[in-house]
């Protein structure tokens, strides 16, 4: 069976849509872990001990209504110094949804957040640009540049790895899941790739809330693309 996504974002993605930031330029051996769709009770906090083993820090697309459900989950995030950013209330797919329904499930989200964050990530990656736009005035909007496929039934935990350590290089953004569906792959990948990164002398680190979101990282990728 065939993988319904791939799992490395092509350039041509990339430059089209270069107002997202889809990797951090670098030549520094750092890679940065994103985790969407929590706080899930159990999940979550079993990732939080997976990253506290390698001192490694994330970032967390978080759903508005988990926040809701589950804050105690998400003061653990917190407390252990990683970054959040907001994947809408209710987790809503950009394409289907009209642009006022969607920006306005983006603010409910914001509203819950107990911090500020410039970061956002649609739900899906499918997002219209009426509805990007917008929010690029007060967000960064955050893709990926490898996507495990943790979520995916039909691929195999040791594919999942494999596909993921082969793809990640420094400054790559790495998706994967804290969720009940993500669960089998991930809990595999995850302790496997921090110590297979951790023994080549990579850091993981959360990305940074402070650069402004007009300073535009996605320009910047595609530019460092378009010098070689
Ligand atoms: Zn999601």
């Amino acid at each position: 069976m065939i993988p319904l996504f791939v799992h490395k974002s092509p350039r041509i993605l990339k430059s089209f849509y270069s107002p997202f930031v889809w990797e951090i330029p670098t030549e520094e051996p750092v890679i940065y872990l994103t985790f969407d769709d929590g706080p899930i009770p159990d999940v979550t906090e079993w990732v939080l001990e997976q990253l506290d083993t390698y001192l490694a820090k994330a970032t967390f697309f978080c759903i508005g209504d988990n926040v809701r459900k589950y804050p105690d989950v998400f003061i653990q995030m917190l407390a252990k110094g990683h970054s959040i950013g907001n994947h809408t209330f209710n987790h809503l797919k950009g394409w289907n949804t009209d642009d006022r329904t969607y920006l306005n499930n983006v603010k409910q989200c914001n509203e819950i957040l107990p911090v500020e964050t410039t970061l956002f990530r649609p739900p899906y990656g499918r997002i219209k640009l009426s509805q990007a736009y917008p929010l690029l005035n007060d967000y960064h909007i955050v893709m990926w540049d490898v996507l495990t496929g943790d979520f995916e039934k039909y691929l195999s935990a040791e594919r999942c790895l494999e596909k993921t350590l082969k793809y990640t290089k420094a400054g790559s953004i790495v998706v994967m899941h804290d969720s009940l569906k993500a669960w089998r792959n991930m809990s595999y990948v995850l302790p496997r790739m921090l110590d297979h990164f951790a023994q080549l002398g990579y850091r993981f680190e959360a990305l940074s809330q402070l650069t402004s979101p007009s300073t535009n990282l996605g320009d910047a990728t595609v530019s460092r693309y378009l010098a070689h």
